[in-house]
């Protein structure tokens, strides 16, 4: 497995497999993995000649300092597993690397900023987006792979490499979770068995959420049902529960008119936060 730390190694041998007609799938990660992101390599790899995954926490995207310093870092052991899943290359770079200076760009990602994710951390996503669009820009993959564990992420991603025209497929990968329900997350490694428990709560709303619609509840009646048994669940703070269409994540009031719509919900156990969705098919 190659590994680079600079752009310039990483472009000459992009550009060698590239001439060699290589198609390269890229899956973009902050460390610590887990058989989430081994998800996204594991439909990456069979569709492509060479599979790159990145390795960099990035620092623009939190919004809190104390996540950003806690948030786990694994690196030798990150290596190991990509090594042990012949991922083909890794670039893992330092923050110098990604930004050489305070950048000039900032992207205004309009109402998807300003819903769920967007508006309980604000500047998250534009500091999403910058990192991704370099690093899209710097590669040039034929795919590159997100989790829809991240619903708004990728669908924000999705909508701003279709704008700027970039030649990049965006792939979506289904939510890995554990055998109880609860969506692999690197902040998981944060909590313990206790809060891992409480950490159920946002797997088992969406449950209910899902049930109750489909028995043909109204939405703001589910949503008030989903809402109060949160309020019943000791430890965990619910940040948001939100029902909304898959495509555009604008809330919906009714399910009828729409085919595909998503349940999106966040909270806090401790200082985690955790969040988590269904999308659901009609
Ligand atoms: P992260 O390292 O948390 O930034 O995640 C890197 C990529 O892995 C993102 O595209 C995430 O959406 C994806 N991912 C994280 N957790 C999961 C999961 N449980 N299932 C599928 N994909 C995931």
């Amino acid at each position: 497995m190659r590994i680079f730390k600079e752009v310039s190694s990483l472009k000459n041998y992009l550009q060698q497999q590239k001439n060699a007609g290589k198609k390269i799938g890229f899956v973009p990660t902050m460390g610590s993995l887990h058989q989430g992101h081994l998800a996204l390599l594991n439909q990456s790899i069979p569709d492509n000649d060479i599979t790159l995954c990145s390795i960099f926490v990035n620092p623009t995207q939190f919004n809190k300092p104390k996540d950003y310093e806690l948030y786990p870092r694994n690196s030798k052991e990150d290596l190991a597993i990509l090594e042990e899943k012949n991922c083909d290359a890794v670039f893992i770079p330092d923050e110098d690397t990604i930004y050489p200076q305070k950048s000039l760009i900032q992207f205004d990602l309009g109402y998807l900023d300003q819903i769920m994710e967007g508006l309980h951390r604000p500047g998250h996503f534009k500091g999403v987006v910058l990192v991704v669009i370099k690093l899209l820009n710097l590669i040039l993959p034929e795919n590159a792979y997100f989790g829809l564990k991240d619903l708004q992420q990728f669908t924000i991603i999705k909508k701003t490499v279709e704008e700027l025209f970039l030649p990049v497929n965006i792939i979506g990968v289904n939510t890995v979770r554990e055998e109880n329900g609860l969506a692999l997350s690197s902040r998981n490694k944060r909590l313990d068995n206790q809060q891992k428990e409480i950490g159920l709560t946002l797997f088992k709303s969406l449950q209910l959420g899902k049930e109750n619609l489909m028995r043909g509840e109204s939405v703001n009646k589910m949503k008030e049902s989903v809402v109060e048994y949160c309020g019943k669940q000791d430890g965990f703070d619910l940040e948001y529960f939100e029902i909304v269409n898959r495509e555009t994540l604008m809330p919906i009031q009714q399910i009828s008119e729409h085919n595909s719509i998503a349940l999106c919900i966040a909270g806090n156990v401790g200082d985690v936060r955790l969040i988590d969705n269904f999308i659901i098919d009609l």
